[in-house]
């Protein structure tokens, strides 16, 4: 059989060693690596990445010194009795015939405590301490910590280092005049500016020696003022070349850039642009990155000679099997990263251990595991949302006979009209991936069906679960009911699902998650930037960086009208949006703004009126008013539907309740999921 991705799965030869494919795992923090007691779980993390196929993994990043950290006691690599410890990690991926690099990454100025240093002393934008700056000694410390650090990987087993040369780390500081002021043989002219990058590489290489992959990954976009032009990016990559790098692996934008560059809403493949364009200046391989999560999209750029490697960090996450099935030509059983960071860049932000949301296993693969049942039992699953198709779909891979109803014509739920939302396609994949698996798996789909207890108790059950999901609330605002019946009000599932026309001016009521999906649905009217690379390009203000520093300098975002005037509204007294995902909420906010969505906190509905909606202010009701709109759309949250649960339990069978139908109140799919799986795999 002819490979189905043949540039994907050629190998890859280093001169020393061999890579067995293109796909390098882009190193992510888990929280895994901040104490040596997780050292085990990392192993496993890492081990069945490497049986499922990874070409070469990269470790989240090691800091090569206290000074160097992440935050207090974050994750470093400074002792050989360190070294030794992490010899379960690299033991484990030998064993399945993988390959890891680790990476050192010193923070610089975005280090958050105190002894941070850089190049001058700056405070980041995002960070609460600012840095000292270093003395040309300090400088010179900070490169042998880069070495130690790189000798001690060697010790411990690791194949190669990856030096952390983007997203605003401490090289990047001292590459850019937006952060580096020195004056010395360290600031200044661009030789200067890129003596320390030059000097760790070569001296790393000198102390390692030649059969030891150095990966060095540098910023192709800083998406900053008065960042890296196009030409000093050439040659910074000569020069890292012939310093000694095996590898170019490549990052988009500062972590303090206000340009997304890896949320859902990035169109895939958006930045692979300038990866292409590095390629030719440069003899050894380029690797490009951001928003490649499928093995289609990693092949096209491979083809197209847009680099020799392609990096993907989360979509490993999402599935730890993803090369071998798309070696067997059974990608469509590849369970999809859908970008929404909300399990595992999310998690990081609020100091959990990071995993995934379409895969609850992932950084938890010697905690929940999927264990054939001792005792196969006959269960139904009512209700094919995420919930009940994780449970369904874990249970019959256990063994269990399962029987998954739903009522509606399509497996999905309210991923339905998740999908629907401009730059949320992604949630066509986990669908297709869940549609799928229930295939392979052997679930027994009844679509259209809706369940009932008369049927669930005839049907003789071992055990049911419950995954009904939720209806949307009906708030009791005078008027409201009425208007719901003539058409003036809609809810969001009228909108989403059902495709009500919606006029000019609309005020949606709830300013939640749903709030403002259903806002950039109504402003985009039907057109996604996430699916028009150069509209989204312009949108954000994104330029070449031959023409502009960093992307930005001078480029003003060319934002195209929206297509209605959308009022968004909540009772609370706080900012709109607070509660959105720790690292996406600002995106939803900022595409809102160009929007021109008018957002209004501190709202009481009084009445809905056949002009509008009447309005008032605070506890005091002031500024009484009537918000003139052709449609008002309720988003305000959800209630359990659950009304099968008495019956079931009246009738002896052992009953669950799960995702909506179990708590409304602040789900969202990775509860559901989590909830679905973890239940399936204990019964
Ligand atoms: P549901 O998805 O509601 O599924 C319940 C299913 O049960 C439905 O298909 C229903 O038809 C079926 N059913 C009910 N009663 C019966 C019966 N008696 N017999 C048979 N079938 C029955 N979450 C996120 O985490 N991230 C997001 O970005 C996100 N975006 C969203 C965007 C929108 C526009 C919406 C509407 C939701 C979004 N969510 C998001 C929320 C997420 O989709 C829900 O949290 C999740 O779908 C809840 O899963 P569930 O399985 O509990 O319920
Ligand atoms: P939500 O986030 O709980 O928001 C409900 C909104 O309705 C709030 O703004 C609330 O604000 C308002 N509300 C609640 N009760 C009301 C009432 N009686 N009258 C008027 N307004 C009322 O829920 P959601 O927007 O429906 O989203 C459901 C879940 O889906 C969320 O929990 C979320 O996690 C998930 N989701 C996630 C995303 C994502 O991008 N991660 C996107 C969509 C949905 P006030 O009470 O202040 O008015
Ligand atoms: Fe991808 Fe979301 Fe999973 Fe993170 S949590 S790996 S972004 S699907």
């Amino acid at each position: 059989m002819t490979s189905p991705y043949p540039h994907l799965l050629a190998p890859l030869d280093l001169g020393f060693t061999r890579l067995k494919n293109r796909v390098l795992m882009g190193s992510m923090h888990t929280g895994l690596e901040d104490g040596d007691e997780h050292l085990p779980r990392l192993a496993a993390f890492f081990a069945e990445r490497a049986r499922g196929g990874a070409g070469l993994m990269i470790t989240g990043g090691y800091a090569p010194n206290t000074e160097g950290w992440l935050a207090p006691n974050s994750s470093q690599l400074t002792h050989r009795s360190a070294a030794r410890k992490h010899r379960i990690v690299t033991d484990a991926v030998h064993a399945e015939g993988g390959k890891i690099v680790l990476q050192i990454l010193h923070c610089g100025r975005y280090g958050a405590h105190p002894r941070s240093v850089s190049c001058s002393a700056t405070q980041s934008p995002i960070t609460a301490f600012a840095a000292r700056e270093l003395s040309p000694l300090g400088i010179e410390r900070q490169i042998a910590a880069f070495v130690r650090c790189a000798a001690l990987a060697r010790e411990a087993g690791y194949d190669g280092v990856e030096v952390m040369g983007s997203e605003g780390y401490l090289i990047n500081q001292f590459l850019v005049r937006h952060t580096n002021h020195r004056s010395d043989r360290w600031g200044g002219s661009l030789e200067n500016r890129m003596r320390l990058p030059v000097e760790i590489v070569s001296r790393v290489r000198e102390k390692v020696g030649p059969d030891f992959i150095i990966v060095y990954r540098m910023s192709l976009l800083d998406l900053v003022p008065d960042g890296q032009s196009w030409d000093e990016t050439v040659l910074l990559a000569k020069a890292v070349e012939k310093a000694g790098a095996t590898i170019l692996n490549t990052g988009i934008g500062w972590h303090e850039a206000r340009v997304p560059t890896i949320a859902t809403s990035v169109p895939r493949a958006a930045f692979a642009w300038l990866s292409r364009k590095l390629k030719p200046e440069v003899g050894i391989p380029v690797c490009t990155s951001n928003r490649i999560n499928t093995p289609e999209v990693a092949e096209q750029l491979l083809a197209d000679g847009s680099a020799d490697m392609v990096s993907m960090a989360r979509p490993l996450l999402a599935d730890a099997e993803f090369v071998n099935k798309a070696a067997r030509n059974a990608a469509a059983e590849i369970n999809t990263c859908i970008a929404c960071n909300q399990a595992c860049l999310d998690h990081i932000f609020t100091g959990r251990i990071a995993s995934c949301l379409v895969n609850p296993r992932a950084c938890f693969e010697t905690l929940l595991n999927y264990r054939p049942a001792a005792r196969p039992k006959k269960i139904a699953v009512v209700g094919a949302g995420p919930a009940g198709l994780a449970s369904a779909t874990v249970l019959a891979q256990r063994g269990h006979r399962v029987d998954l109803f739903e009522a509606a014509a399509e497996i999905g739920g309210q991923f339905n009209m998740a999908k629907r939302i401009p730059g949320k396609e992604e949630f066509h994949e986990s669908l297709r991936y869940y549609g799928r698996l229930v295939e392979t798996s052997g679930v027994r789909l009844h679509l259209g069906c809706r369940a009932d207890a008369a049927r669930l108790i005839a049907g003789g059950y071992d055990e049911v679960i419950l995954a009904t999901g939720v209806t949307p609330r009906e708030p009791a605002i005078p008027g409201l009911a009425a208007a719901l019946a003539s058409g003036k009000a809609l809810t969001y599932v009228d909108v989403l699902l059902r495709g009500a026309p919606v006029g000019k001016r609309v005020a949606v009521v709830g300013a939640g998650g749903i709030g403002y999906d259903v806002s950039e649905f109504l402003v985009e009217g039907g057109h996604s930037p996430t699916l028009d690379t150069a509209l989204w390009l312009r949108q954000w203000g994104v330029a070449d960086p031959a023409q502009a520093r960093g992307g930005v300098a001078g480029v003003q975002p060319q934002v195209e009208p929206p297509a209605r005037e959308v009022f968004l509204l909540q009772r609370k007294s706080s900012k709109p949006g607070a509660g959105l995902g720790k690292s996406t909420g600002w995106i939803h906010r900022t595409m809102l703004n160009m929007k021109r969505v008018q957002a209004f906190s501190g709202v009481n509905y009084e009445a809905v009126e056949p002009a509008g909606l009447r309005l008032s202010f605070g506890e005091g009701r002031v500024k009484p008013q009537l918000l003139e709109v052709d449609h008002i759309v309720v988003c305000a949250g959800q209630e359990p539907l659950r009304e099968l649960q008495a019956p079931l339990q009246a009738a002896g069978i052992r009953t669950h309740l799960i995702g909506g139908a179990d708590v409304a109140a602040e789900l969202d799919a990775k509860r559901a999921i989590d909830q679905g799986s973890r239940l399936a795999a204990e019964i």
